[in-house]
């Protein structure tokens, strides 16, 4: 039920781990992280349970390294409460990896569609459909991570915040938005992705508000958004005036 996302010059699991306890009020019933060292490979743990319990397992985020990840606490809506369910979800190669909040409504269906073209499924959730729908879409028509999102997009129905991460855009966090709430900071060289603003808060008060059905390209420092087009859109930036 909470996200949270950095890119910068540090080392992004502490940064995470925080961030999400930040956001714990939402409730959740497990939690994960995925991590990546430059173009290296994507590191993901996950833990059922308190957010304590991914702390302990990775030393507070000291023994993940890499300074670009994404994490999450789930709320289950489809499937158990499990490690496996936890998010985030990679496809097989590590070509996509993604956390979700919201639900996907037509997953049974999109599901159906995927089995047909050969994936396979580890998990019950409907996010590890959406994930495995970017990497159809991503390798069917060769585009950006923005065109197999935005294909996608025209093809779930439901809602979502979604943060993915590419293993061919080392460094870089791709963001979609639908009837689930998320918000973007950036500082001097580095870029944060939330639920809410209370997660980056200690980080950066400089902030954009990301629309309905819009997409953004997050990197160290810099944030492109992004319309249902593919085409970039203007965001102001604002300034978040008030303490957590
Ligand atoms: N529907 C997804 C799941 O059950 C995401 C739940 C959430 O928002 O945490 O895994």
């Amino acid at each position: 039920c909470g996200i949270v996302g950095f890119t910068g010059k540090h080392q992004a699991a502490p940064i995470l781990l925080d961030g999400l306890s930040k956001l714990e009020y939402r409730g959740y019933d497990s939690a994960g992280i995925a991590v990546r060292n430059g173009d290296g490979e994507t590191e993901v743990l996950k833990a059922k349970g308190r957010l304590k319990v991914l702390a302990e397992k990775t030393n507070n985020g000291e023994s993940v390294l890499g300074t670009c990840g994404i994490g999450h606490t789930r709320w289950a809506t489809h499937g158990e409460p499990s490690e496996n369910n936890a998010h985030p979800h990679m496809t097989d190669d590590g070509n996509v990896v993604a956390v979700h909040n919201g639900i996907i409504e037509n997953y049974q269906e999109l599901k159906n569609k995927l089995t047909h073209k050969g994936y396979t499924f580890y998990s019950e959730t409907d996010t590890e459909v959406a994930v495995k729908l970017i990497d159809y879409y991503y390798k069917k028509y060769e585009g950006t991570p923005v065109d197999a999102i935005t294909h996608s997009m025209v093809r779930i129905r439901g809602s979502y915040a979604l943060a993915i991460m590419f293993k061919d855009y080392p460094g870089e966090i791709y963001v979609a938005r639908k009837d689930s709430p998320m918000i973007l900071g950036v500082a001097d060289g580095e870029a944060f992705v939330a639920s809410d603003v209370p997660a980056i808060l200690k980080y950066t008060r400089n902030v954009y508000y990301i629309g309905n059905l819009e997409m953004a390209r997050v990197k160290k420092g810099e944030i492109t958004f992004y319309n249902l087009d593919g085409d970039e859109i203007e965001k102001e930036l604002k300034t978040i005036e008030w303490d957590a």
